[in-house]
């Protein structure tokens, strides 16, 4: 049988840096990833606040780091994980297509876009309806458009759709940002960017396409519509954790509880990145996990006598 010393579910920031130091600790290592490696950053315009990188495309670090994985000997396949079950060796890795077996996991597969659950908003999904600036912004070119959150994330999407955009609105249940400072300043000293304090999205409108939103304020109970042909939802994201009830104990969120070390309540199997709980959710924080989860794996199989100790 052919056994993984470990295997990395998802190939984004966390998974590859895990892969290239598994990689460099010579074990066999597979990078297992659901639809394409680069996770978030590849729907990311610009990073930015990479240290070391004063600016680049999302998509071109990761071809980096995926570059940086295989050069030390990762291995890569494509699949979704079904089911994940304790077996004499390790564990067995269950997609649609195969069954891998491995002595030790590394789990990095990153969060998932919240929806807002208004009506309208599944209707007109990729009518006008999105979660992807980068990806859909262009279609909306010089016209008006709405962000819905007050997070890093909805600050990212309208900054990037204000250089191609006639109108941005923000639209936002509190009257505070919960983004970085610096893109506050950014998005508040932008002309063509209005915030819409206190409101909260009541339904999206359109019949083939998005036309309007109607919105309320929440303090005054004021409710209005907002002519518009789009609408970016970056509400927050859920865990891509499904698979791994009832082996490993996760938060209320469903996040995965782990050790500084990186280490869940499962043995031999690590967690790493935005799926962990209480993550920053930055590239350079999923790459530290990674990292800590790669060395953790080490001395993990070192300890359970499963690869000879170095010393
Ligand atoms: P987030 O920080 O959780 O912010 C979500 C925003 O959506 C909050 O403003 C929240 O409002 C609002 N919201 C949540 N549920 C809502 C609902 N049902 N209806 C209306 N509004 C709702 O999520 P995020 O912006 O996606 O960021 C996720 C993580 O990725 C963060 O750790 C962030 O730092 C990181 N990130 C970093 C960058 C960057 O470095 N440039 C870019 C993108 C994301 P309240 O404020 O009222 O809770």
């Amino acid at each position: 049988m052919d056994i993984y010393k470990t295997i990395i579910i998802g190939g984004g920031p966390a998974g590859l840096a895990a892969a290239i130091y598994t990689g460099r600790a010579r074990l066999r290592t597979l990078v297992l990833e659901k639809v394409a490696t680069g996770g978030q950053l590849l729907l990311t315009d610009y990073v930015e606040n990479y240290p070391g990188i004063l600016q680049t495309e999302g998509g071109r670090l990761m071809e980096t780091f995926l570059e940086q994985a295989q050069k030390f000997g990762a291995e890569l396949a494509y699949g979704e994980v079904h089911d994940l079950r304790p077996n004499a060796d390790g564990y067995e890795i269950v997609t649609g297509e195969e069954t891998y077996h491995t002595l030790s996991i590394i789990v990095a597969t990153g969060s998932s876009h919240r929806h807002i659950g208004v009506p309208g908003e599944k209707e007109l999904w990729g009518k006008g309806v999105s979660v992807c600036a980068t990806c859909d912004g262009a279609f909306f070119k010089d016209q008006i458009v709405a962000v819905i959150g007050g997070g890093d994330s909805a600050l990212t999407e309208a900054i990037f759709l204000k250089n191609l955009c006639r109108q941005v609105y923000i639209i936002h249940r509190r009257d505070e940002l919960r983004a970085e400072q610096i893109l506050q300043e950014r998005a508040i000293a932008a002309s063509n960017i209005s915030f819409c304090w206190n409101t909260v999205l009541e339904e999206i409108v359109g019949e083939k396409e998005v036309t309007s939103v109607r919105v309320k304020n929440v303090k005054t109970g004021e409710r209005s519509e907002i002519a518009l042909s789009a609408v970016f939802v970056a509400i927050g994201m859920t865990p891509n954790s499904g698979f791994l009830r009832p082996l490993v104990k996760l938060d209320e969120n469903g996040f995965v509880l782990a050790t500084h070390q990186m280490a869940t309540s499962a043995p031999g199997i690590f967690v790493a990145g935005d799926v962990r709980s209480a993550s920053y959710r930055q590239i350079a924080t999923s790459v530290g996990d990674g990292v800590t989860a790669a060395m953790s794996v080490e001395l993990w199989l070192e300890n359970s006598g499963l690869i000879p100790a170095l010393k």
